[in-house]
């Protein structure tokens, strides 16, 4: 059989944390939509009353045990994942999965408030003007230092890695292309390893008609590809009718980088996959 990107969706939440499909209704939408390689991604717990009722608990074990019973079920048919989206506030470990993704929502500042980068005009601005002295690109900077920061902790899958641009339509907030945030962008793709990591062009954005193209910037990815780095298509879907969402779009993206393959990620690892 051939695979396709759409053969792969790894990115994926369920009710057990922000979601609104159960574990099954996911698996199955995946299955009907073609998938061969799905993964649950839920998210890892972090000790903010924000994210309460929102990730998973600290003890784990539940639903390790419900994704490897699925896996199980769909034996044959489906390879079933069992991963982590793992974020840099966590206080838990991100080992013991088959893969993590390593994502920033929240930057932590020196007045130990943590502002989170996708919650809304109110968070960004708090953020800018508690903590940042009214400077937009200051809030960016920050996010992409905790970017950085994850992405020394090579994790198997780098999470929409420019999310901090979630609200920035019309350059709203701050200037996409001012040099500041550019080099801020940059040195927190650098801080990847292209070897241990890959980065995903993400359209959850999209599904959630916040945005009209994936994450991340264009500019980034061409450098990954400079970096010899690889990337993988997923959807960040929180419901069982985005599990492929905008692949045809992600894809386009990975090829105006000039990338001619993504990668698929099996129960044996990442593989290439033409574009
Ligand atoms: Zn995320
Ligand atoms: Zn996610």
């Amino acid at each position: 059989m051939n695979l396709t990107p759409a053969c792969c969706s790894v990115h994926t939440h369920t009710v057990l944390c922000d979601g609104k499909g159960t574990l099954r209704e996911m698996a199955d939408a995946a299955a009907r939509a073609g998938v061969r390689y799905f993964g649950i991604s839920c998210h890892s717990h972090t000790p903010l009353a924000l994210d309460a009722g929102y990730v998973l608990p600290a003890d784990m074990t539940a639903y390790r045990r419900a994704v490897l019973a699925l896996r199980q079920e769909y034996a044959g048919r489906m390879e079933v994942l069992l991963g982590l989206e793992w974020d840099s506030q966590s206080d838990v470990s991100p080992e013991g999965f088959d893969y993590w993704i390593g994502s920033v929502h929240y930057q932590k500042r020196e007045n130990g408030r943590c502002y989170a980068a996708d919650w809304g005009e109110e968070a960004f601005a708090a953020c800018r003007d508690e903590a940042c002295g009214g400077d937009p690109l200051a809030v960016a900077e920050g996010y992409f230092r905790e970017v950085a920061r994850v992405a020394g902790k090579k994790p198997d899958i780098l999470g929409h890695m420019d999310l901090i641009t979630k609200l920035n339509g019309g350059n709203r907030f701050f200037d996409e292309s001012a040099p500041r945030y550019r080099k801020a962008a940059l040195e927190a793709l650098h801080a990847a390893d292209p070897q241990a990591t890959v980065l995903e062009i993400n359209t959850g954005g999209m599904a959630r008609g916040y945005r009209n193209v994936p994450y991340p910037a264009l500019f980034l990815l061409r450098e990954w590809r400079e970096m010899g780095g690889r990337v993988i298509l997923t959807s960040d879907s929180h419901s069982p009718d985005t599990i492929l969402y905008a692949y045809d779009r992600a894809a386009d993206l990975a090829k105006a980088a000039g990338f001619d393959r993504t990668c698929l990620l099996t129960r044996g690892g990442f593989v290439d996959c033409p574009l």
